[in-house]
């Protein structure tokens, strides 16, 4: 099937000509004629799957028509959990929207300077891609009229109850026409998004895309266990130089850790920076900008900071440390393996993530292989640990909290 025959009007279809886009992917097939039909709906589907297109195609066409009445303020507004999210989305609108006359793309993110949002939002402009908190603030202050909107899309909304955006949700779409159409878009759908949805959504029509098996072959995702802080250092060193990899995101479990990570690659060498969010907006998008540009060869960071990150050169996802949740740990190695090309997803372990492991194992329903590096094989190995005796403590976990520096090993 192609994008012509899903009902998208010529301006869009040379801007998809434009980028690239030859098919339009399982979740753009089905949400794009369901969403130009008029329908509310309610979409899952795997990260890295196109659903920014499939919510933002049928939105934009509809720009094609005049609007509902005449009024300064936006015909589509995007929702989304991170800043660096909402800029993606906001390229990503400006992209598809290239050919029409009237798509002027405006986002709204906290850390910008309040005086250029000001005057961005009493131009004319037709899109909104805001983060919920920030958003609240402008609206509050009255800067914002949606009498003409015609489309609310919540993006990642799993993720933004995961940070505790309900509220500022709910505020904010309380102030919107109701008749609107809303998509809501998330990685997985369950009895939290069902509620949400309960409240926004008007008989919402429900498109759920399995992920093919053929996907996850396409993330390689491997386990190596190391005996402690050092060996995992000299495990990361032995990765980072890997002839096929291209580019690298190394998630630590603390912004603290991350910023130290990245200061001691960088010593030994290592184009690495830190991505987190503690560090400036600005500081965020340079560094952002350099991973695009393929200045930066390592990015070290936390879960919060690389949500949705979308960057074609990242051949490999690495888990210095694993993640809380299994739903991060998808999130994350779905930052490789972007646009069908192939990634590997390596997670660095210790004898006592035998359960963390395993848990993540049962959510994806796929075992991961455990692999060793010549040279730097393991003394332990990942077993189901022995039951704990009374007043042993939390048991030996105490490697994944100290921090000898430095933490690459320096030749
Ligand atoms: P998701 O939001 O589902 O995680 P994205 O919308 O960020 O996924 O898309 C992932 C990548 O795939 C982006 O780089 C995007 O440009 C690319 N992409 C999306 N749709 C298509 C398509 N139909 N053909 C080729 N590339 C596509
Ligand atoms: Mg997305």
């Amino acid at each position: 099937m192609s994008f012509s025959a899903l009902g998208l009007n010529d301006f869009i279809l040379r801007a998809l000509a434009d980028a690239g886009y030859r098919l339009p992917t399982p979740v753009q097939q089905q949400a794009v004629p369901a969403a130009l039909a008029g329908r509310d709906l309610l979409v899952s589907s795997r990260t890295g799957s196109g659903k920014t297109a499939a919510f933002m195609l049928p939105s934009l066409h509809r720009l094609a028509e005049p609007a509902r009445r005449e009024a300064r303020g936006p015909r589509i507004l995007v929702l989304t959990p991170t800043r660096e999210l909402a800029r993606q989305v906001a390229d990503a609108a400006q992209k598809y929207g290239r050919h029409l006359r009237h798509a002027k793309v405006v986002s709204i993110v906290g850390g910008d300077a309040y005086p250029v949002q000001n005057r961005m939002l009493a131009s004319r402009y037709e899109i909104l891609v805001a983060t919920p908190g920030r958003l609240i603030d402008q609206v509050e202050s009255g800067r914002i009229d949606f009498s003409r909107l015609d489309v609310l899309v919540l993006d990642e909304a799993d993720r933004m109850l995961d940070m505790g955006f309900i509220e500022d949700i709910e505020t904010i779409v309380a102030r919107l026409p109701r008749e609107r159409q809303t998509l809501l878009f998330s990685a997985t759908l369950d009895g939290r998004i069902a509620r949400l949805a309960g409240g926004m959504l008007n008989d919402p029509q429900r498109i759920e895309i399995a992920p093919p098996p053929a996907h996850e072959a396409q993330i390689e995702q491997r386990l190596l266990v190391a005996d402690g802080l050092t060996h995992k250092n000299q495990l990361l060193d032995r990765i980072l130089r890997e002839t096929d990899l291209r580019q690298a995101i190394v998630f630590t479990a603390t912004k603290r850790d991350a910023d130290a990570l990245a200061g001691d690659l960088e010593q030994v060498g290592f184009a690495a920076a830190a991505l987190h969010g503690d560090m400036k907006q600005s500081q965020r998008n340079r560094t952002l900008e350099h991973l695009r540009r393929g200045r930066l060869r390592v990015l070290v960071a936390t879960d919060v900071a690389a949500r949705g990150l979308d960057v074609q050169g990242i051949s490999h996802v690495i888990n210095f440390d694993l993640p809380k949740s299994v739903e991060d740990y998808v999130h994350r190695i779905g930052r490789t393996g972007r646009a069908g090309q192939t990634g590997v997803a390596i997670s660095l372990v210790g004898r006592n993530d035998y359960h963390q492991v395993k848990a993540i194992e049962r959510y994806t329903r796929q075992s991961i292989p455990v692999h060793t590096i010549p040279g730097l094989e393991p003394k332990s190995v990942l077993a189901r640990p022995a039951p704990r005796k009374a007043g042993q403590g939390k048991g030996g976990r105490d490697w994944h909290n100290s921090r000898p520096a430095p933490r690459v090993r320096a030749r």
